[in-house]
């Protein structure tokens, strides 16, 4: 089972407008729909899980989910105030579902074999705010996480990167050909990455940028990085929209 757990529930708050940027329109779809597209339209993936503000959780399930009838979102939740908050709400629900099927085949196979049951569960974590990600990203990114159980998505970096210290003088430069610009999709083994925020609770959430970071710091598994695209930006200031 492959899941995906789609993030809407920041504030958008460098974009400056009332309305969170995710919910904002794009060639006269919210944004969040034409990401939502991309999850529902791939093969790759079996159910999304959709994460807004709890205001936001109505006007999702009516304006978004039914409106464009997007059947394999499986449902609306909460987030919270941090994305990492949201994150884990995402990954709760996700659980929640893989348990209840699990307890289903369960019931199905104690007379087989597969007495202990091995299902693998994936999930995708990507932001609402990313409408660009393709098809065939998601097919890399589950091929990918499939094979390594941690993968995020990125770009090499064209730019040359240099690590300041706290004067704001360069410390260090790293070799360009080993820099890469993150993105997301970002994909787990589901129970590695409930593993890892678990950790991750248990030392304190600080400096918490995105989900590859908290597998790292957790030490579990390494992750492979899988080539995105350049286009595959997150709308994030009012000049990303004027570039659409
Ligand atoms: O704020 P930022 O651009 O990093 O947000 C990336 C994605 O995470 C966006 O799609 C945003 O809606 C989501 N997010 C969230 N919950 C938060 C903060 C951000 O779902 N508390």
């Amino acid at each position: 089972m492959v899941s995906a757990v789609v993030l809407a529930a920041g504030q958008g708050k460098r974009m400056g407008t009332k309305t969170p940027k995710q919910f904002l329109e794009m060639n006269g779809q919210p944004i969040i729909a034409v990401t939502l597209g991309v999850f529902e339209n791939s093969p790759e993936i079996d159910e999304i899980i959709l994460v807004t503000s709890a205001d936001y959780v109505p006007y999702c399930r009516k304006e978004i989910v039914e409106k464009y009838g997007f059947t394999k979102v499986k449902d609306v939740v909460p987030g919270g105030t941090e994305r990492y908050d949201s994150v884990q709400a995402g990954l709760h629900r996700v659980t929640e579902r893989a348990r209840e099927r699990a307890a289903g085949n369960y019931e199905e196979r104690t007379s087989g074999v597969e007495r202990c049951y091995t299902i693998w569960d994936y999930v995708l974590i990507h932001d609402g705010a990313r409408p660009f990600v393709t098809e065939e990203i998601l097919k890399k990114t589950v091929a990918d996480v499939k094979c390594h159980g941690a993968s995020a998505v990125g770009v090499p970096s064209t730019d040359t990167i240099k690590i300041a210290d706290e004067e704001g003088f360069i410390r260090e430069t790293p070799l360009r050909s080993l820099v890469w610009n993150i993105q997301t999709p970002q994909a787990f083994e589901l129970k590695l990455i409930t593993r890892a925020y678990e950790i991750a609770k248990e030392n304190g959430m600080t400096g918490i940028t995105d989900d590859a970071m908290v597998m790292e710091r957790s030490g579990l598994a390494k992750v492979h990085l899988v080539e995105g695209s350049y286009g595959n930006i997150k709308i994030t200031t009012p000049e990303d929209l004027r570039k659409i």
